[in-house]
């Protein structure tokens, strides 16, 4: 049996094998603090059931781990795989190979295979990482060009399901409604689908990075790379920008991490998002419903806005925009279980309030 992690996302230290039974745990690299993000492959465990016992706390969702075994589509194990902090996997006859991760992934390869199938997107780079890969800047141009929405993700490299709402929004941007319409008419999105590209590919956590992660560097003086030809962008963009939009994914699980939910901002923004907020929540027509009642208010719990964030940023520098930070659960929203096209449906939705919103903000429709 052979556990690998040498491929894109990538991420797993293998403590010892004895029998059955793999002692293993989640590599936190430069991260400061607990966190969750694994993923690993299996080889050569055809007929056996083995138990992975994860030796740095409980790493699983309210849906347990994902599996993928053809190479293309995860699904999540449940948790009755789970005792503790192992789970357990019965390998059929003629599986050679198992992929399983603590969410599901989404890498670059992802993200080419979406964009073979949605050839307006233009692709261009927004600069070169710090370990020397391209970082993606994506554009859907409208035929006026009026409003520029900025939209960032994975700022914090392990929040991959915010990849799928991406895939959402975009795909929604060329459809045939009158939402759709609108934006195909006014609104260029500028979307940069991953922020902290070398810890996408690398696996990493990324969240809490030390010194300081993605979303933390939008101070005096910028540490990446990202950062510094994001914020150049973004004063080019300022006439234009009445939106701006930073997806995540929340903590692993409990209460409101179950949730999709905003992250409140001080006033005057925080009537801009209550505004786009009931556009949201009224025009919803994804599966896995958003309910404004989730939201964090801004001062409540860890939403204490003193980080140098990307929507601070937005507000500190441009204060005619709305900058929207979205938290999208890993596992389950409102007990419903999240799945890739949940996602994707929940990032249309998101999309078609964003049409509203600014629509209604510019007296344009
Ligand atoms: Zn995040």
């Amino acid at each position: 049996m052979n556990i690998e992690a040498d491929f894109p996302g990538g991420n797993i230290l293998v403590d010892s094998v004895q029998g059955d039974t793999v002692c293993l745990r989640q590599d936190r690299r430069t991260t400061t603090e607990w966190w969750f993000y694994w993923r690993f492959r299996v080889r050569g465990a055809a007929g056996r059931t083995i138990r992975f016992q994860f030796t740095d706390g409980d790493v699983f969702g309210v849906r347990g781990p994902c599996v993928c075994t053809d190479g293309a589509d995860w699904r999540w194990l449940g948790r009755e795989c789970v005792d503790g902090t192992a789970f357990t996997y019965a390998f059929a006859e003629n599986e050679d190979r198992a992929d399983f991760a603590f969410c599901i992934p989404y890498v670059e390869a992802d993200l080419r295979t979406f964009l073979t199938w949605h050839p307006d997107v233009r692709q261009n780079v927004l600069t070169t990482s710090e370990r020397g890969r391209a970082v993606e800047h994506l554009t859907l141009s409208s035929r006026l060009g009026s409003f520029v929405v900025p939209i960032t993700a994975r700022l914090h490299a392990c929040e991959t399901m915010g990849s799928f709402v991406l895939e959402g929004i975009l795909a929604f941007w060329r459809e045939d409604s009158p939402e759709s319409r609108f934006l195909q008419e006014h609104v260029d999105l500028q979307i940069i689908p991953f922020f902290d590209k070398d810890g996408v590919e690398e696996g990493d956590q990324g969240k809490l990075r030390a010194p300081h992660d993605h979303n933390r560097d939008f101070g005096p003086t910028p540490r990446y790379a990202a950062t510094r030809a994001w914020m150049a962008l973004l004063n080019a963009w300022r006439e234009k920008m009445i939106v701006a939009f930073d997806i995540h994914c929340p903590w692993i699980r409990g209460g409101r991490n179950e949730e999709i939910f905003l992250v409140g901002s001080p006033e005057p923004w925080q009537a801009r998002q209550e505004r786009f907020a009931a556009l949201l929540e009224q025009g919803q027509a994804g599966e896995l419903t958003y309910h404004a009642q989730n939201n964090i208010p801004y001062g409540a719990e860890w939403n204490t806005g003193e980080g140098n964030t990307f929507t601070r940023f937005v507000r500190d520098n441009y204060p005619v925009a709305f900058a929207g930070a979205v938290e999208f659960p890993y596992a389950a929203a409102g007990g419903q279980t999240v799945t890739a096209d949940g996602a994707r449906a929940f990032g249309r939705d998101l999309a078609r309030a964003l049409s509203q919103y600014v629509q209604e903000h510019s007296g344009l429709c």
